[in-house]
């Protein structure tokens, strides 16, 4: 087992497999991003080879995400690798986090490989709101993407970034549409992440706590006890009977319950998301065909998971912003 100084076990594994993508939204990413030279990315087979150590080593639930995780080239073969983990009973749950765009593509083959739940990023259902908000996405293709993933048998769970004066008149609309298709619905609240040009991002945070207020003028709540230990904390909606999250970093402390690590693509392990401190994975990967060097570094890695994040809004500047973008850490 894994377990951090403050005594907590590290079951959670987050990857981000590559830092490209085929959208640029305005809260992600500049318009002019640029990427890493390939040679710097793990390869799929040491993808492999770390995953399955952290799997050894104890963590039980493996999400992937980027970038956009399913741009990067013969993914699925990653995919298709992780699942002797699930049928060998060492994972429990194998997932993705990703913008939909490729999702009418491989949602078979991601459920073939084992995956039974998706994470689709959508912040609107309006086609020129789309537009904007992701400089370069398409919205029919985004939604021909989830009705393939829910065809062929994933849950889908929609994230919805709270943008103060974009989508603020959507929230009934979203709420019903992903009811309609039986989908929950997370609202997450706009982090200081990455210089992303010229963006106002105080303008752009919109509280939860707002968020929730507006949705009880409409539906009756209840608080449900579901924990991923996590940041989301979740509602049920009477008249929908859907799951609605709330991921608020910000106005919330939620460290002490953390049980995630995050890898970037170039294999640097983040014990705390919104920390500068990170070590080094690809280097101890690539210096031995075996596992051990790499083990240890993980090992020293948690033993440095930092108790907490000093996000903070409450000051004119944003305070405790870290420099990388979300596309390197992996949201
Ligand atoms: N490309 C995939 C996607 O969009 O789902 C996976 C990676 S993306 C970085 C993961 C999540 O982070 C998305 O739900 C996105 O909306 C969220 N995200 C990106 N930048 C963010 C920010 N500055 N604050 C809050 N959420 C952010
Ligand atoms: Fe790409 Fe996801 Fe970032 Fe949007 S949020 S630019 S889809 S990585």
């Amino acid at each position: 087992m894994l377990i951090d100084p403050f005594a907590r076990a590290i079951s959670y594994l987050r990857v981000s497999v590559t830092d490209r993508c085929d959208f640029r939204c305005v809260y992600c990413m500049s318009e002019n991003m640029t990427f890493l030279p390939k040679k710097e990315l793990l390869t799929l087979e040491e993808l492999d080879r770390l995953c399955s150590t952290f799997i050894r080593l104890g963590v039980r639930k493996l999400r992937i995400t980027g970038g956009e995780p399913l741009v990067r080239r013969d993914i699925m073969t990653f995919f298709k690798g992780m699942r002797r983990h699930l049928e060998a009973g060492d994972l429990d749950e194998l997932t993705l986090t990703t913008n939909g765009s490729q999702l009418e593509r491989f949602a078979q083959d991601l459920f073939d490989a084992g995956v039974r739940r998706v994470n689709v990023s959508l912040d609107t259902l309006d086609e020129d709101k789309f537009a904007e908000v992701t400089r370069w996405g398409r919205l029919p293709q985004v939604l021909r993407g989830i009705d393939a993933a829910l065809q062929a048998g994933l849950k889908v769970k929609i994230n919805t970034v709270a943008l103060k004066g974009f989508n603020e008149d959507e929230l009934f609309s979203l709420t019903e549409w992903a009811a309609a298709k039986g989908m929950d619905l997370t609202f997450i609240e706009v982090m200081p992440m990455g210089d992303i040009g010229n963006e106002d991002r105080i303008g752009q945070y919109w509280s939860l706590q707002d968020v929730r207020t507006q949705l009880a003028t409409r539906y009756s709540l209840s608080d449900l006890p579901d924990r991923t230990g996590g940041p989301a904390r979740y509602v049920g909606l009477q008249e929908t009977g859907q799951r609605i999250g709330f991921i608020t970093p910000l106005s919330h402390n939620f460290c002490e319950s953390c049980n995630r690590v995050r890898v970037t693509c170039t294999g640097e392990i983040y014990t705390c998301l919104g920390q500068e401190g990170s070590s080094d994975l690809r280097a101890p990967l690539r210096a031995s065909e075996g596992d051990a060097p790499l083990e240890d570094a993980i090992r020293a890695a948690i033993a440095l998971k930092p108790k907490g994040h000093d996000f903070d809004y409450s000051r004119q500047d944003v305070e405790g912003r870290v420099s990388r973008h979300m596309s390197h850490t992996g949201g």
